[in-house]
């Protein structure tokens, strides 16, 4: 089989590995830096992710810094297979190099204590994204899955403000439905969902809706197709995927839709995709549905990549 890109904006490999003792490189989980080879470009966004109804040691901060220093102490072990990017030039070059390009992203503002004062600490450190929540509320909004009825805070909308500000992305997948709407007021740059499907297929808390993903084409956003056989529905495989893929497309969203897997974050994952190394199936089977060369670049590539800064 050919070589494809792959860009991915959403997993939890570095916060699963992290705290099971597993490598980033020659594990058994669904993602494995040693197996990249196989994609021509590959670009993986990893999220921090800490469970706030688990009391941390010390303090969550003092997790995103365990995250982070595992991710670098990763990397730095396999120099020439991955490395670190903070923006476009550092990927262009890592792929020059022949490496997997290596991103950092937040899932939940409660990683960096929902306060918008440790944000120009999280844009140092390269991160791309930020969703605002996981399920549970917060300081910053409620949930898809906890008050869905709350909004931003005054606190969200500050955090919003400063992650703005210093070109941090604002991830709505796993917002409430009604902050979803106050940030897609207040936004002044592009809404991104890393991982979310949609809600007009498969109707479920976490998916979007038509109104939704019109609102982040609007705002030059993108939506990362998610691979979790719960988000999915129907036969839970590669046809059920692509059934969401082609209503976003539908929709208008052809400038608008990548890649958001999941992988190493769900429990059972779209059957056909069940790792890294599935990908390619889900190209060749769009390809065998008469997509052409740029439409599948542009899915699984080159819409992400003109989100981030250089
Ligand atoms: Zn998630």
């Amino acid at each position: 089989m050919k070589r494809i890109p792959c860009f991915d904006s959403h997993c939890d490999s570095v916060s699963k590995c992290c705290y099971s003792g597993r490598h980033l490189f020659a594990n058994d989980r669904e993602i494995s830096l040693d197996r990249t080879a196989q994609f021509s470009r590959y670009v993986q966004l990893f999220a921090l992710y800490w469970d706030t109804a688990i009391p941390p040691e010390r303090s969550v901060l003092h997790e995103y810094e365990r995250m982070k220093a595992y991710f670098h102490a990763e990397l730095a072990a396999h120099p020439d297979l991955a490395v670190h990017c903070r923006g476009r030039k550092d990927i262009e070059a890592a792929h020059r190099d022949g490496k997997a390009a290596c991103m950092l992203s937040i899932e939940d503002s409660s990683l960096l204590e929902c306060d918008p004062a440790h944000l120009e600490m999280a844009a140092a450190d390269g991160i791309q994204a930020i969703a605002l929540t996981w399920n549970y509320r917060n300081a910053v909004s409620g949930t898809c899955a906890q008050n869905p009825e709350m909004g931003l805070t005054d606190r969200g909308r500050a955090f919003v403000k400063e992650s703005e500000r210093l070109g941090i992305l604002m991830d709505v997948s796993h917002l409430s439905p009604k902050g979803f709407w106050d940030l897609f007021e207040m936004a002044e740059r592009p809404i991104v969902a890393t991982h979310s499907d949609s809600d007009a297929v498969f109707h479920h808390r976490r998916n979007l809706t038509d109104d939704q993903f019109r609102a982040i084409m609007e705002s030059g956003g993108i939506v990362g197709l998610n691979y979790f056989a719960e988000f999915i529905g129907g036969t839970r495989d590669i046809p059920a995927l692509i059934r969401h893929l082609e209503h976003f497309l539908e929709l208008g969203g052809e400038d608008c839709i990548g890649l958001g897997s999941d992988f190493d974050g769900c429990e059972e994952v779209c059957h056909g995709i069940d790792t890294l190394e599935g990908v390619p199936n889900l190209w060749q089977t769009l390809e065998n549905r008469g997509y052409g060369e740029s439409l599948l670049q542009k899915l699984f590539f080159d819409n992400w990549m003109k989100r981030l800064h250089d």
